[in-house]
């Protein structure tokens, strides 16, 4: 029997820290979807969501009626694995770690953001590639994912559409850091998409939305048990965002870092945790027995250059100019350069994450607003990371800008001697990932 609701009884309901039914979720979810529900209504409950929580039944509730709140795939092989990392800088491991998955035989079918405040965003990063087309249609997307085992697309309009109400209202009411809120996005989002399997890097520090160990440890775990509620396995991985992951920052630039990587020639860190991750997915496509032997098989593919021939064929099938991974000069890289020098000698103990991702939407490689248009050129190069040593006058960062950027590049400079602290004591080796955990 259908029942009778209204957005004020359910708004009071979960302000007065009450648990709300199934029935009442989803009446709500579609009210906001097809216009019965107003904005500012929504915008109450989900402050009242913040305030209050929601238990794992809400939360799957919630992620249920916003995953058919559009359209959903469904791919019958088991070793359709997605990857979704919560965003940092420097994070580029979605182009290294889906062509190693997928020439370890999985199909990797990515639906990436844009940036977003200080962090930078997939689809930007590869729309650097000249030619790059992120937007295909659905039945192009299943079509590509089951001919050349992977696909890279940005967000449509027909997966999850309430999400995109929702979190275009989260973004502006505070209410973007709520566990129940962030699931019920990721998940819907990853459900829709038809993945039957996904990893999970959760980042935690500076340069995270969730700066705490402990917040990205209940996130993780909220994760895992909407993903076994809805019969998919999970791995989660928390990892750090305490500094910038590898060396470079900015969109052409991070394609460069991908690129070597590929090649074999990757910082420690984003190696490391591409194979990582990589290995996951390898393994929860029943590709391995295990996660290390997971990422046994993904050092292979770099090794061996499989993972790079599939990044190429990426590129080419999806319109860019696969050429770029031979020659960057095919990419956009701006063409000044000005260097920040250690003003002393001793270890780098500290470089400020969110800062520099700050740094880098101020040269224009992200957006202040949405309607922004994005530098693919700008960005940084980081010669040193945390817990290197170095004399006074090294080149520490190299900053790529444009000839008419000197005023910013002035202020990034100067910030940047607060940005990278130096010690004369050798900081404590720093932790690379925090927790594995898998259902
Ligand atoms: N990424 C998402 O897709 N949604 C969130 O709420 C946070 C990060």
């Amino acid at each position: 029997m259908s029942q009778n609701f209204n957005a004020y009884q359910i708004i009071s309901k979960k302000r007065d820290g009450k648990r709300l039914t199934d029935e009442e979720i989803k009446w709500f979810i579609n009210g906001i979807t097809n216009g019965d529900v107003a904005d500012y209504q929504m915008s109450a409950l989900l402050m009242a969501i913040y305030l209050n929580g929601m238990n794992v039944k809400e939360t799957a509730a919630l992620t249920d009626a916003m995953l058919y709140s559009g359209k959903t795939l469904k791919f019958k092989d088991v070793n359709v694995i997605d990857k979704h990392s919560t965003g940092g800088v420097g994070d580029k491991a979605s182009f290294i770690l889906g062509p190693i998955a997928a020439a370890c035989g999985v199909k990797v079918p990515m639906m990436a953001g844009r940036g977003l405040g200080h962090t930078g965003g997939t689809v930007d990063k590869v729309e650097s590639i000249k030619g790059f087309k992120t937007s295909l249609t659905l039945e192009q997307f299943k079509k590509q994912l089951n001919k050349e085992k992977i696909v890279l697309i940005g967000q449509t309009k027909d997966i999850a559409p309430a999400d995109k109400i929702i979190y275009g209202l989260r973004d502006v009411t505070g209410t973007v850091e709520s566990i129940p809120l962030i699931t019920a996005s990721i998940m819907s989002k990853k459900l829709a998409e038809g993945a039957n399997g996904i990893v999970m890097d959760i980042k935690t520090g500076d340069g995270a939305f969730m700066s705490d160990l402990k917040d990205a440890k209940a996130l993780a775990k909220s994760l895992r048990d909407t993903a076994k509620r809805f019969d998919k396995r999970m791995v989660t991985m928390i990892s750090d965002m305490n500094q910038p992951l590898g060396q470079y920052i900015g969109n052409s630039l991070e394609i460069i870092e991908s690129i070597e990587t590929l090649k074999g020639n990757g910082p420690k860190d984003l190696t490391d945790l591409s194979v990582k991750l990589a290995g996951a997915m390898v393994y929860i496509a029943g590709k391995a027995e295990s996660i290390k032997e997971g990422e046994k098989k993904a050092r292979a593919v770099i090794d061996n250059g499989k993972a790079l021939k599939v990044f190429k064929n990426l590129i080419k099938v999806q319109g860019g100019d696969e050429k770029v991974c031979d020659d960057y000069s095919r990419l956009p890289v701006a063409k000044h350069k000005t260097v920040f020098k250690a003003p002393k000698k001793g270890y780098i103990s500290a470089i400020a994450c969110k800062q520099m991702g700050l740094h880098c939407v101020s040269l224009g490689g992200g957006r202040s607003k949405a309607s922004d248009k994005v530098d693919f050129g700008v960005g940084f190069v980081l010669n040193k990371k945390v817990g290197e040593q170095v004399a006074k006058g090294d080149e520490l960062v190299v900053i790529y800008h444009n000839k008419n950027q000197k005023k910013q590049v002035d202020g990034i400079l100067a910030d940047l001697k607060k940005d990278i602290k130096i010690t004369t004591a050798k900081p404590k080796p720093t932790k690379l990932i925090f927790e594995t955990k898998e259902i």
